[in-house]
């Protein structure tokens, strides 16, 4: 059912994770003890009005950036232990990234931008242009491959970072307001796409949104307030659950 890994054990366990900014008198308490596990294959929304905790906790979730207190388990393994290189790869190799803000490097082809994270692997020239193109052909930009970045229209872009999210065979997929800067149309489809990789692919699928209609897409919908979850309504009985 879920590939190779025990049904037992969650993709990602979160345990009253913590997380703050600054010091002292402007020390700010963004997630204040957050605990979920997430299946292999899920569709997840985390949802909540703007300041509410949602990109913080996906940093954290994505290794981004590591939480003060309580414990992310990855595959069942403690993502404290990794550091350095393993920390680099782990985060290259399991997770594919669409934010917002598209953050394709504008002075570089669709082809380079979409190759980074298998240059960034060591992965070879040519193995690199190979899958390159096929994940542009994935999201049918393949005739745009030697255009520049800043050549393409906002749907192309994201489709592109789409592209690069998934040159990497990623077991999960990090969205950030996805469609946030798309008009709807365009977003929609963008939407279509990420659905279409979580289901025929298995590619387990974690969405920052304050849209509900993305949100109602999701298998599940984890709503932030204040930093803490006040409904989850894909939670399964946890043994030690902190509530
Ligand atoms: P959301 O994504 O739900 O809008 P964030 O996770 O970005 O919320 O932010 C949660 C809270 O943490 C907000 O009050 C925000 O102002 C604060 N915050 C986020 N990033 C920083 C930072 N780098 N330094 C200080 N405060 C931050
Ligand atoms: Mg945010």
């Amino acid at each position: 059912m879920n590939g190779t890994a025990p049904t037992s054990t969650a993709l990602i366990a979160a345990r009253n994770i913590v997380k703050s900014y600054g010091t002292g008198a402007n020390r700010f308490e963004a997630l204040k003890g957050v605990s979920f596990d997430i299946r292999e294959g899920e569709s997840v929304a985390i949802v909540g009005k703007s300041g509410s905790g949602k990109s913080t906790l996906m940093h954290v979730l994505a290794l981004l950036d590591s939480p003060d207190g309580g414990e992310l388990l990855l595959a069942g393994q403690d993502t404290a232990r990794l550091r350095g290189r393993a920390l680099n790869r782990t985060r290259n190799r399991t997770f594919g990234f669409v934010f917002q803000q598209f953050f394709l490097t504008a002075n570089q082809t669709v082809l380079e931008n979409v190759v980074l994270p298998l240059r960034i692997a060591g992965v070879a020239r040519g193995e690199r242009r190979r899958r390159g193109m096929a994940a542009l052909e994935q999201l049918q930009l393949a005739d745009k491959a030697r255009n520049k970045a800043t050549a393409l229209s906002g749907g192309q872009k994201q489709r592109a970072v789409i592209a690069r999210a998934l040159v990497n065979d990623p077991r999960i997929i990090f969205a950030d307001e996805p469609t946030g800067n798309l008009d709807s149309a365009t977003g929609a489809v963008v939407e279509d796409i990420l659905f279409a990789l979580n289901r025929e692919h298995g590619i387990t699928l974690i969405v920052v949104t304050h849209d509900d209609d993305l949100a109602a897409r999701c298998d599940r919908r984890i709503h932030i307030r204040d930093g803490r979850i006040t409904t989850d309504d894909g939670a399964r009985p946890t043994e030690g659950a902190v509530a």
